[in-house]
């Protein structure tokens, strides 16, 4: 879902992103971290992305591959355990209820929102706006004559 412009097939569009792009804006596909976020982030959420969060990252794409089924082998499972008890991230361990109720789909939902937070800092302002102020100018139009300090009296 990429186009010639670098990104491997059915990643982020955003430069160097580990993410697959699952959400289109401007006729492009971008991760639900890029998404909507103004492109001057981009290099400093894939910064985010790759060196501190790497290990949900990773998590994250086990689990897709695994289409969030574990049924017939858990080694998937236990290295997702592992990416995230090495990161000292046991709060993101698949909960006792997602366990009871097979509920990798969620717990899936539970890691990219963790990503999603990760990523909040950066770019919350609003793109600025490329249209140029059309309204007519109002003051003085040329220099010479005017001196905004001046108390009238001048010669
Ligand atoms: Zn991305």
């Amino acid at each position: 879902m990429s186009e010639a412009n670098g990104t491997a097939w059915g990643m982020c569009a955003a430069f160097g992103c580990p993410l697959a792009g699952t959400v289109g804006s401007e006729n492009k596909w971008y991760c639900f971290c890029h998404a909507n976020k103004p492109s001057n982030f981009n290099d400093a959420i894939t910064r985010e992305l790759r060196e501190k969060q790497a290990h949900i990252v990773n998590a994250i794409g086990i689990l897709r591959i695994h289409g969030c089924s574990f049924y017939g082998s858990d080694a998937e499972y236990r290295a997702i355990q592992q990416l995230l008890i090495g990161a000292d991230r046991r709060d993101l361990l698949m909960s006792a209820e997602e366990k009871q109720t097979g509920g990798a789909r969620a717990w899936l939902l539970r890691l990219e929102r963790a990503l999603v937070d990760a990523c909040a800092g950066f770019g919350e302002q609003k793109p600025i706006p490329l249209t140029v102020p059309t309204a007519p100018v109002i003051g003085p139009t040329r220099a010479s004559n005017f001196h905004p300090y001046a108390d009238g009296a001048e010669a």
